[in-house]
């Protein structure tokens, strides 16, 4: 998942750590290969730290989940005309105030959604070829994120909107008329929930991952069209550790 600086100061009065985050955001430049890689990112600002030595580090591969009964996320997406941003990592779409995802029992703000190629977790072993973050975010800094695997296959409406509009370079592009974000998620899936991080710097240590099962279906002509601007951007999957994954309805 990531974090783009406007999301972040949006939360900066009532989220302490979100600070460190956007300090974090304007800090050294970091890509998805070579010397300023996943391998160094740890090594790039020592507010990066965590990316070398935190041991509840996302993405994880999925397997070994043990069946649990815990509440399902409750989502309440509205409709709208997202801003979509090319920031230099990601195609991403920033939300309005009023969504929301009820998780664990707390309720968190949708301040975005944003896509990696090939996907960043994965079930025993094999990624596909996209996820979808959405990216919550409550007072005191914890996030919730929701995603969901994308495959190649039906067309998908909303998908097909976003890339569209999607700058080539860094830049923005806000939506002519409004999207449902629901569309992005799959209709009946079994979800995944587990303890992780940020999978970009600063790599922080706050975040509720809740990932469907099922993949979500998108046309190949979109994932083309990502791929052409984002070919790689995806960290390596990282050890479990000390960690379990749930996997709940
Ligand atoms: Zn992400």
């Amino acid at each position: 998942m990531m974090l783009d600086r406007r999301a972040l100061l949006l939360g900066l009065l009532s989220c302490p750590i979100c600070a460190s985050l956007a300090r974090a955001a304007e800090g050294p430049h970091w890509s998805f290969e070579g010397a300023d890689g996943p391998a160094h990112w740890g090594d790039l600002d020592p507010g990066f730290k965590a990316c070398a030595v935190g041991s509840e580090q996302s993405p994880i591969d999925l397997k070994g989940a043990i069946k649990a009964d815990f509440g399902r996320a409750a989502l309440d997406w509205k409709p709208q005309a997202y801003a979509v941003v090319n920031n230099g990592h990601t195609i991403q779409a920033n939300a309005k105030p009023g969504s929301f995802a009820r998780v664990g029992g707390e309720t968190y703000a949708l301040q975005q959604f944003h896509f990696h190629a090939p996907s960043e977790h994965a079930i025993d072993g094999v990624r596909t070829a996209m996820e979808v973050h959405f990216v919550h975010s409550r007072a005191g800094g914890q996030l919730a994120v929701i995603g969901a695997f994308m495959k190649a296959g039906a067309a998908n409406a909303a998908f097909a909107t976003v890339m569209k509009a999607a700058p080539r370079h860094v830049g923005e592009q806000t939506l002519e008329r409004p999207i449902d974000p629901h569309q992005l998620i799959p209709a009946k899936s079994a979800i995944y929930r587990y303890e992780g991080s940020l999978t970009t710097p600063p790599c922080a240590e706050v975040v509720d991952w809740n990932v469907f099962e099922r993949p979500v279906e998108v046309a190949a002509s979109a994932i083309t069209a990502f791929r052409a601007i984002y070919p790689m951007n995806a960290r390596p999957l990282q050890p479990l550790n000390r960690r379990f994954v749930l996997i709940g309805r």
